[in-house]
């Protein structure tokens, strides 16, 4: 089978398709043939070195396929299901071994490049909207980059749960998509200042929350538009680590709460995970949820995808078709 291999960390040209022999499922795993696989910004934080993994590793944490074939003891699934999964690493493959217990099975309705491209981002903004902070009518949000692939998912969610968006976006295009996502308000933060621009929003007041996948460029100054005892949740770094901060600073800009989550620890159950897939799969199906694909790419081209992710000229899901 094929599969991408990375054997040292750095820039995109270091994802090599190589050749392997299938491997068999162990005890608890299922072997999955992939029918498309998800490509995410924390691929390319491992493939850069910045998450450590053993080497060679093949990346890619999210894919929807067929169960090949299953080992001692799996009783979840069965050869022939159509399932998709994330938070197991291997994807970018023909075939990949993977936890069983991670497996979600597919309704009929959800097809395997859809099932792909909804998992991991899926999940996250299900986490962010429903658990981390569970948003209610009312709530006022400030979501950035807001047209990429988890920051749409974020907006619409938000919307569905009755809470006033604010996003942020790169460029007109992209704001037009976060647009089309539900936001209420989009700023292009490239050439306008999002905190002036949420303070005119809010009336000074700020916003309960924000969801920062964006890190170094936007953090800081995120801090100064939370109302008090609001909730920075910084989820992610497309732009950066944010570098490290004294936690006194939370009490002057009003007793702010800050968490920086991620999803396994929001799925720390089956029942966790059947939860949040269940409910972001059914949303696709009644087409209250709306993906949007930006790119499908073969597995060979996995740089390409990577230059395109990093270089911000995406908007929405990239997948990978092995
Ligand atoms: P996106 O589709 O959001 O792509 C990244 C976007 O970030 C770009 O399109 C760009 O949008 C924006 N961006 C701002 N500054 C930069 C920069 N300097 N370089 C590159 N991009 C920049 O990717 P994902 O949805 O896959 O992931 C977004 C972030 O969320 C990542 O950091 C990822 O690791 C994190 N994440 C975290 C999870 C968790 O559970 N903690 C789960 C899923 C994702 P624009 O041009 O509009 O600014």
């Amino acid at each position: 089978m094929k599969l991408i291999q990375v054997s040292t960390p750095g820039g995109p040209e270091e994802l090599k398709l190589v050749d392997a022999p299938i491997p068999s499922p162990g005890p608890g795993e299922a072997l999955v043939k992939i029918a498309a696989t998800g490509v995410n910004y924390i691929d390319v934080y491992f493939r850069a070195g910045l998450y450590k993994a053993e080497l060679p590793f093949t990346p890619g944490n999210e894919a929807a396929g067929v169960v090949e074939s299953v080992g001692e003891g799996v009783t979840i699934v069965k050869p022939g299901d159509r399932v998709a999964y994330a938070m197991h690493r291997g994807s970018y493959a023909e075939y990949a071994t993977v936890p069983a217990s991670t497996l979600v099975v597919l309704p009929e309705n959800v097809g395997f490049e859809t099932a792909a491209a909804a998992m991991l981002q899926g999940m996250t903004a299900h986490y962010l909207t429903h658990s981390t902070f569970p948003l209610q009518p009312g709530h006022k949000v400030l979501v950035h980059a807001a047209a990429g692939g988890a920051g749409r998912l974020i907006v619409q969610m938000a919307k569905m749960l009755g809470a006033t968006v604010y996003g942020t976006a790169g460029n007109d295009e992209k704001a037009a998509i976060a647009k089309s996502a539900g936001a209420d308000e989009v700023i292009v933060y490239t050439r306008e200042d999002f905190a002036v621009e949420v303070k005119k929003f809010t009336g000074g007041k700020g916003v309960d929350v924000i969801y920062d996948s964006v890190g170094a460029t936007t953090f800081l100054k995120g801090l100064d538009i939370i109302r008090p005892r609001g909730m920075m949740a910084l989820f992610g770094q497309s732009s950066g680590p944010v570098a490290p901060i004294d936690p006194n600073i939370l009490n002057p800009k009003g007793s702010l709460f800050l968490t920086r989550p991620s999803l396994a620890h929001y799925c720390l159950t089956r029942e966790e995970l059947l939860w949040r897939a269940g409910d972001v799969l059914r949303w696709i199906g009644t087409g209250q949820l709306q993906l949007r694909i930006d790119k499908t790419y073969p597995l060979t081209d996995a740089p390409q995808a990577h230059c395109d992710l990093e270089g911000r000229k995406t908007a929405g899901k990239l997948l990978l078709i092995p």
